[in-house]
């Protein structure tokens, strides 16, 4: 595992696949169908695993074991600081496997291994040791009623906890998920993206030899509409969390409404604004504008996928940018030394997941040509082996939508009829971004605000006055001023809008695994 050095340079070796079954009750089993499916590198097409492939049946059996292990297990009844002390050893055992986890998630995700170490497997780590912090933590309050009687709240964990995670960011998303709900005492049941199924099977059993107690964590990889489709609606799961697009969502709701009215969370698709204003630093804003697109191939619900810059920098901006995406890698970080290491990496695109998102994407820069955008750099696929798709930056893209256009029109009352361009409406979840010029922060605020999504924005200039005008304006969930990207376990992540609701990190995200209980006893002198 991890890096080992040969003739080309510094290159990453794919680690072996070790668990390949579902976990289910603390043993690794085959799917009660006996089917199992085909995960694949995205760099090669190259099967890596034949991992199990679980169905309604095996989600029965995963939900009854976390139903077991919550309804009478130790879990949820041990006291918070035993929980937080095995939840550590969980992390500690995460961040000793970091390497391998990294080199794993990296074979089937076609990420970056030295990124995904720094970055995903951190985080991961960080969000379980925040959450360990937490599980000491949990407690009610006492509240004094009207006459002769006082109250007081008991924080007391849901229940069986179900998670759908998607697979640009599966340790992550596995771990900010599992901690807050194995802080709270609940136990779970977590489906993982079929495209990205092995790290999850890898984190369960560094859960079983952190000793958390068997059913507590139980992992069924498979489909979305099969396996995906039984943890959404099944009665016993008292509720979900969702990581993934807002289509699917939907389906999640419904399914919930449905059948047990479990309560959901959402955290879905983004149209995230940068809005950059004419006092930026030209070079740092580049650099911003570039990085919140481009990381992890644009596959990231939070891109900034629409960069507005103020027309006094505009061209200024345009040419830079165009400067600056000369020297972008678009290659293998496990085969190519210009990309395996160093600040490269960050520099570089690697493969996208697999061929239905790469032929998605180029439909969308396709049809972002047609409807008659400028491509200012990239706008190709790499003619090799993988889904590898050049950094794509689009310029002359109209996103004005008919309300807009009329507002904001100095055309006197002539009214043009025209619909924004669709690659600036719809999220397109790659290595793409549109750019966009504005003249006032007034302008800037509305454009921003005409999507329907509301998960993240930017914001990057020196007046605070500024800063703060936009901040408080834009309808999203994350704001970042002079940076993009930076995310910590203790800050609430999450949208708005159709991006969807309930916040994962953060001591926000502990409530979604507690039912608030209150308790009203008399006082001395109550008529009872
Ligand atoms: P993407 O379109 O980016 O692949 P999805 O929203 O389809 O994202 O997938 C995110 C997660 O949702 C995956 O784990 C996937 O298997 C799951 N999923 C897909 N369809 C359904 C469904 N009908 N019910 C429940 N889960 C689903």
């Amino acid at each position: 595992s991890g890096e080992k050095t040969n003739g080309a340079g510094l290159l990453f070796v794919p680690p072996e696949v070790k668990f390949t079954k579902l976990f289910i009750n603390g043993r690794f089993v085959d799917a009660a169908s006996g089917r199992a499916f085909e995960t694949r590198d995205p760099r090669t097409g190259d099967v890596i695993a034949t991992v199990a492939e679980g169905d309604k049946e095996d989600v029965e059996l995963a939900v009854r074991a976390a139903r077991k292990a919550f309804d009478h297990g130790e879990w949820p009844r041990m006291s918070g600081s035993e929980r937080g002390r095995i939840m550590t050893r969980f992390a500690d055992l995460v961040e000793q496997h970091a390497d391998e986890l990294a080199a794993l998630e990296s074979l089937d995700a076609g990420k970056h291994p030295a990124v995904t170490k720094a970055v995903d497997i951190a985080n991961a780590v960080e969000s379980l040791r925040y959450f360990a912090g937490a599980a000491d933590k949990i407690h009610g309050e006492t509240l004094k009623m009207q006459g002769q009687f006082q109250a007081y709240t008991l924080r007391e964990p849901l229940g069986v906890a179900g998670f759908i995670i998607p697979w640009n960011f599966p340790s992550t998303m596995f771990a900010i998920k599992v901690a807050p709900a194995l802080a709270a005492g609940c136990t779970m049941v977590v489906k993982p993206a079929e495209q990205t199924p092995l790290s999850a099977l890898y984190f369960a059993n560094l859960a079983k030899q952190a000793r958390i107690p068997d059913g507590v964590i139980n992992v069924v990889t498979g489909f979305g509409p099969t396996a995906g489709a039984a943890l959404a609606s099944h009665m016993e799961v008292d509720m979900i969390s969702f990581t993934g697009s807002t289509e699917v969502g939907r389906l999640i709701m419904e399914a919930s409404a449905r059948s047990n009215l479990k309560p959901v969370s959402l955290e879905l698709g983004g149209k995230s604004p940068l809005i950059i204003f004419d006092d930026a630093d030209l070079d740092m804003a580049v650099e911003l504008a570039v990085s919140a697109n481009l990381f992890n191939k644009g596959e990231a619900c939070i891109a900034a996928s629409r960069v507005y810059v103020q027309e006094g920098i505009y061209d200024k901006f345009e040419n830079k940018l165009a400067e600056r995406m000369k020297s972008w890698i678009v290659g293998d970080p496990f085969s190519d030394p210009r990309v395996s290491q160093g600040p490269q990496a960050c520099a570089s695109t690697p493969t996208l997941v697999d061929k239905t998102q790469y032929e998605r994407v180029l439909s969308y820069i396709d049809h972002g040509k047609k409807e008659g955008a400028t491509v200012l750099t990239g706008g190709n696929p790499l003619v090799q082996k993988g889904y590898y798709i050049e950094p794509t930056i689009f310029t002359d893209v109209k996103d004005f939508a008919l309300q807009h256009l009329y507002y904001l029109s100095d055309l006197g009352g002539t009214f043009a009829a025209q619909e924004g361009m669709t690659i600036a409406k719809e999220e397109i979840f790659g290595p793409v971004m549109c750019l966009m010029k504005f003249k006032t922060v007034e302008e800037a605020i509305e454009r921003a605000n005409d999507t329907k999504y509301g998960l993240g924005a930017g914001v990057v200039t020196r007046d605070l006055d500024v800063a703060n005008q936009v901040v408080r304006s834009v309808r999203a969930g994350v704001v970042w001023v002079n940076c993009y990207f930076a995310m910590s376990s203790d800050v609430p992540f999450g949208g708005r809008k159709m991006s969807g609701f309930g916040k994962d990190e953060g001591m926000h995200a502990l409530d979604k695994y507690l039912a608030l209980k209150s308790v009203v006893t008399p006082l001395r002198g109550s008529p009872w």
